[in-house]
């Protein structure tokens, strides 16, 4: 039997994902700065939200609540009740986030519909080339570890963040993290900026679906595709 569905509500994106986010695995978002990852976010955590079931959002950025503003306009206050907002304040802290919000999930006593890291690699970025190098790539290897574990128990869909480097020897993008992110991500999408406020989407990996391109376009009221 295919896997569940969460239509993100991006009828583009939809339609490349054959649907929606599966629900019981990680989904990972990568792209340059401004390409649209926190507006997908936020556009599918509106959604859960609205539809009555929790959100648990680890935000390592500042999540903008502006923007949430404008997509769920008068009913945002009871959006925001349905949310778990969590703002780490380093790597440590982020570990522990995504431990609470795996445990909430697990639980079962509320009904979690996402969890969202956004982003998953900005307190990592930082401590690349430090003395803590390898405790940081161990602190995320084992938050997506337990992000998977959660996603299969307890069938809910992860949306995870994750930040882009320059490779110098072809100039390409590449999601940073290495092999690890992209091998425990089921299904990995790539964001980039068109000119204006338009964006496409890449589906890079999936377990079920080929390759394919989708576009949206970023708008006062939310993503339109
Ligand atoms: P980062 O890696 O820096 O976190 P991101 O991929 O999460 O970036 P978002 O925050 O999702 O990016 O997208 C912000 C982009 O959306 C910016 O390029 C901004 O100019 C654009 N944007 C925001 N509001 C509007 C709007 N009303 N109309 C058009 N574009 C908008
Ligand atoms: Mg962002």
């Amino acid at each position: 039997m295919p896997p569940d569905r969460l239509a993100t509500g991006v009828g583009s994106i939809d339609r490349l994902l054959g649907g929606g986010l599966e629900t019981d695995s990680i989904t990972e978002l990568y792209g340059e700065g401004g390409s649209g990852k926190t507006l997908l976010c936020l556009e599918v955590a509106h959604r859960v939200a609205r539809e009555g079931r929790w959100v648990l959002y680890v935000d390592t950025e500042g999540v903008s609540v502006d923007r949430l503003r404008s997509i769920a306009g008068d009913s945002l206050e009871r959006i925001l009740k349905r949310f778990l907002l969590s703002t780490p304040k380093n790597l440590e802290e982020e570990g522990r986030a995504v431990a609470t919000a795996c445990a909430l999930a697990r639980e079962g006593k509320r009904p979690v519909g996402l969890i969202v890291v956004d982003s998953a690699t900005f307190y990592y970025r930082l401590s690349l080339s430090g003395a803590d190098e390898d405790d940081a790539r161990t602190a995320l290897s084992l938050e997506l570890a337990e992000l998977v574990a959660t996603a299969l128990a307890a069938h809910v869909p992860v949306l995870v963040t994750n930040q882009v480097w320059r490779n110098l020897r072809d100039g390409t993008l590449e999601p940073l993290g290495g092999s690890f992110v992209n091998h425990v991500a089921k299904t990995i999408l790539r964001f980039d900026r068109l000119p204006g406020a338009r964006r496409r989407v890449t589906l890079v990996k999936h377990r079920s679906l080929p390759e394919g391109t989708a576009e949206f376009r970023i708008t006062d009221s939310g993503l339109e595709g």
